[in-house]
């Protein structure tokens, strides 16, 4: 953390900044990088975005020395920005998914499919990267469709995958009845709540391993811990992250819902520091035994702060509607829309589309589904079941099943 904030100075924004701040610390003194870390100002991405590009101040390196180009996503709404690496913060950036690999064993004989868009976008390249690096035998499944992709997994033998959850669930029900090799199923990109995890089991019949970052932290900084399924570790010496309430913003207690803010260790050319992620995250203390880091995320990443919404009275975030479909293995896909009704009331709109094969009766799904999203969400949303192939279908890269009617408030 000290070399980063030194390195940090040489760049226009950390130096107007922090530039004042007394940054040399003495060894007699245990720890004071974490007393001065909270003294600084927490970075938001419209401050990144406001001089995005090759011209952004929080730069500390030299164009020259740039060897990568990354563009998040933008699937939050919140518009997309550029990161850019060094050939040393991108080996780390690879260092860090093969922790993720050695945790579950992936090496030398291993085949493995990498289904991800690739691009800009920086998804599963340190992955790809990683997995050459062990000696595994990987293939990119970018341009191909679902089809092509299991019968890929068949021809080559592919023993492990790597897809976003709402993608692998996809592949999976693809796949399902056939006989593969498949032994695990690595997932990264999006929330993925309990019910999705055992969706995925079923479907594939194999473990299922999620890992989570985000591009401007320089991909993963968390691995799903084996000793305790559900959970994310935090993986200490590539992310320090403080979790803090999303109003006062002062540090959760251990057990409490709050953001998390991510100070990236190992990017040193565009450093993020104190990045407010507007990740929703429960930090509990682990119970497992792997050591890899102080803390765990209790379920994983539970969302997004922009998408908590009030629904009569209640907090409600898009991952708890999703805990609530994937129990029905009888739902093919959904999508949900925060609204008014016609007397101006914020309710949630969900469609559902059903399996076809599995002869389901509409109005007893509907009854059901009425009554349990009733017990785990605290109201009743309004469902409409659509008809086969209405709503789009994941191909691999970020799906957004839920948005928020602009004239709802937050
Ligand atoms: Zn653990």
């Amino acid at each position: 953390l000290r070399d980063l904030l030194v390195a940090s100075l040489r760049s226009p924004f950390y130096n107007a900044q922090f530039g004042e701040l007394d940054l040399h610390v003495d060894d007699a003194h245990p720890a004071p990088e974490f007393e001065l870390l909270s003294r600084l100002p927490i970075l938001t991405r419209s401050e990144v975005q406001r001089a995005d590009g090759l011209h952004s101040p929080l730069l500390c390196v030299a164009p020259e020395t740039l060897v990568r180009v990354h563009h998040t996503s933008g699937s939050s709404g919140a518009g997309s920005l550029w990161v850019f690496d060094t050939a040393e913060d991108w080996e780390a950036i690879v260092n860090a998914w093969t922790r993720a690999l050695d945790l579950y064993e992936i090496g030398p004989g291993d085949r493995a499919l990498v289904c991800a868009s690739y691009g800009r976008f920086i998804g599963f390249w340190g992955l790809h990267e990683a997995l050459i690096n062990r000696g595994v035998m990987t293939v990119s499944g970018a341009d191909l469709d679902t089809v092509a992709r299991a019968a890929l997994i068949d021809r080559l033998g592919i023993n492990v995958v790597a897809a976003t959850p709402s993608y692998a669930l996809v592949l999976g029900r693809q796949i399902r009845g056939v006989e593969h090799r498949v032994r695990l199923v690595l997932t990264s990109g999006e929330a993925r709540p309990s019910a999705t995890r055992k969706a995925l089991e079923q479907a594939w019949s194999a473990s299922i391993a999620d890992t989570a970052g985000m591009t401007e932290v320089g991909t993963i900084s968390m691995v799903e811990c084996p000793d305790s399924p559900g959970d994310l570790h935090v993986l200490d010496d590539v992310a320090i992250e403080e979790v803090l309430h999303p109003e006062t913003r002062e540090p959760v207690a251990d057990g409490e819902l709050g953001v998390r803010v991510v100070t990236a260790l190992t990017r040193r050319g565009m450093p993020f520091i104190r990045y407010w992620t507007n990740d929703l995250v429960t930090p509990v203390a682990p119970a497992c035994n792997c050591q890899l880091g102080a803390r765990v995320y209790r379920g994983g990443i539970q969302g997004r702060a922009d998408d908590m919404t009030k629904i009569r009275g209640v907090w409600f975030l898009p991952s708890m509607l999703e805990e609530v479909i994937r129990s029905f293995p009888e739902v093919a896909e959904f999508r949900s829309r925060v609204e008014l009704d016609e007397r101006d009331m914020t309710v949630l709109a969900v469609e559902v589309e059903l399996d076809p094969s599995l002869n389901t009766v509409e109005r007893d799904f509907a009854m059901v589904f009425d009554a349990d999203a009733k017990r785990q969400l605290g109201f009743r949303p309004q469902l409409t079941i659509v008809p086969p192939g209405t709503i789009p279908r994941s191909e691999g890269g970020k799906v957004r099943r839920f948005e928020r009617a602009p004239e709802v408030a937050a």
